[in-house]
């Protein structure tokens, strides 16, 4: 499995449509201090569903909508589309592609995609759950997480672990079970 393509338009920085195309292999993102590198990852995490305003460097949800510049207006929403390849079927389900999309509106009306059709957060996550890619995943590792994996508790730590070895989802149905 592996990463094909990102998809903008109106997130952060990307006011236009921008498909960013990756092969299997290594690529590096590079430019000026300022052009949009961390913003790319910002819409990675994003997509799988990152809720925390923190996370992707704002305020609040609505500021990863383009904003606006002096020759542009704000746009009235952001969207990002992932597209992975899914031709060793890592992922449990039954394409060679998987898309996972997400649009949000300045009104905060959002909705979430898995190959086009609408689906739930909760239908991301479980996709996700030990293949080490959700927005819990060790996939993205961004800056002041090594510290945290050194330094940080032995329960954050331990979840780390568990994703490794594929147990997230058993624990994640035991606790809704527990709830119901
Ligand atoms: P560095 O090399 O300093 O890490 P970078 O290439 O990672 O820089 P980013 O942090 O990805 O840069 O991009 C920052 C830019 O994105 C800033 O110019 C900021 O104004 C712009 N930006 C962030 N959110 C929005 C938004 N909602 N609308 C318009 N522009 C935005
Ligand atoms: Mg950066």
């Amino acid at each position: 499995m592996y990463l094909k393509s990102i998809e903008v338009q109106g997130f952060k920085s990307f006011a236009n449509k921008i498909k960013f195309e990756f092969h299997n292999g290594i690529t590096g993102i590079v430019g000026p201090n300022g052009s949009g590198k961390s913003n790319v990852a910002d819409a990675v995490r994003w997509v799988l569903g990152e809720q925390s305003a923190k996370q992707l460097r704002g305020s609040n949800m609505q500021d990863v909508i383009f904003s606006g510049t002096e020759v542009r207006k704000p746009q009235s929403y952001a969207y990002v589309a992932i597209t992975l390849d899914n031709s060793d079927r890592q992922l449990n389900v039954d394409y060679e592609e998987v898309t996972v999309s997400r649009r949000v509106y300045r009104s905060g009306e959002s909705e979430y995609l898995l190959n086009g059709a609408a689906c739930r957060l909760r239908d991301i996550n479980e996709l996700f759950y030990d293949t080490g890619i959700g927005k819990e995943g060790y996939s993205i590792i961004g800056q002041g997480q090594i510290d945290k994996i050194l330094s940080g508790k032995p329960e954050d730590r331990r979840e780390l672990f568990d994703e490794a070895a594929g147990i997230v989802k058993f624990k994640r149905r035991k606790v809704m079970t527990l709830k119901k």
